[in-house]
């Protein structure tokens, strides 16, 4: 908490990228990785546009075990192999201690998603652990179990946490879940660590993304975390919340300025 530490934490990402500074980095990407073709496109679309991170799920924590599971370390490969390429630091998943290890061998930055975010083995095992980690908000978690399992990852040892507000469940059901941009100030009123925030899970449509991107941007995040996919509509998990890279270049035209002016 503040207590402890009363400067901003600020952690760095690769050779370019700083959460906690005062750009607004954009870490973009699909849903999942879904097959060596498809992620080239969309990270050389991404890369074209300037965004300097990219995120995608290998592990993904379907609700129906009959849905894309992801493909496992077949998917870090091609991640590991865009960042070879372009110089863009990868995010993704996390969600068992036992893949932890090969996730760690491939990604530059750990995300523990919103189901995880009490699986205190998990956070436990990523505390012990020198990359930096994306803690998602759990979709029913009070701002202090968030904080609480930041404690988890923190304690073991690992200072290099970033929280992620994407979207909590209330009795709404025009959108998939209800961004919590309160959390934002919340949040770095309470805490010294970086937060962003995933309007994509929050929302679930594309329609509302810009707006609330760049509320979330004048609410003070420190970076956003966008789904983008070339073919949304052919997208195996996610695609009703995924931009095109054209609707992702309209979005930064608009969350630009109001950067600026934060
Ligand atoms: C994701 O980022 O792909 C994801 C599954 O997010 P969340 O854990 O917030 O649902
Ligand atoms: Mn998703």
């Amino acid at each position: 908490n503040r207590e402890f530490k009363e400067e901003d934490t600020k952690i760095r990402i690769g050779e370019h990228v700083e959460l906690g500074g005062r750009a607004i980095p954009i870490i973009a990407g699909p849903c999942a990785v879904e097959g060596r073709e498809v992620l080239d496109e969309i990270a050389d679309a991404l890369h074209a546009l300037g965004i300097p991170m990219l995120r995608g799920g290998a592990f993904k924590p379907r609700t129906s075990p009959y849905s894309f599971q992801g493909l496992g370390e077949l998917a870090l490969k091609y991640m590991s192999d865009v960042r070879s390429r372009t110089g863009m630091p990868v995010v993704t998943e996390v969600m068992d201690p036992r893949d932890l290890l090969l996730v760690y061998k491939y990604a530059d930055v750990l995300q523990i998603g919103t189901r995880n975010m009490q699986n205190f083995k998990l956070l436990t095992e990523v505390g012990q652990v020198d990359k930096p980690v994306i803690l998602k908000r759990g979709m029913a978690a009070t701002i202090k179990e968030f904080l609480m399992s930041a404690e988890y990852i923190l304690s073991h040892g690992n200072d290099k946490v970033i929280l992620c507000e994407r979207g909590i469940r209330t009795f709404e059901t025009e959108t998939r879940n209800t961004l919590d941009l309160s959390a934002v100030p919340l949040l770095k009123k309470l805490s010294h660590l970086p937060v962003i925030v995933d309007p994509s899970h929050a929302l679930g449509r594309t329609d509302l993304i810009p707006a609330m991107a760049c509320a979330a941007v004048a609410a003070g995040a420190d970076a956003l975390m966008l789904e983008v996919h070339v073919r949304p509509h052919e997208a195996l998990s996610d695609g009703s919340q995924s931009l095109t890279p054209a609707a992702l270049q309209a979005l930064l035209d608009r969350v630009e300025p109001v950067a600026q002016a934060v």
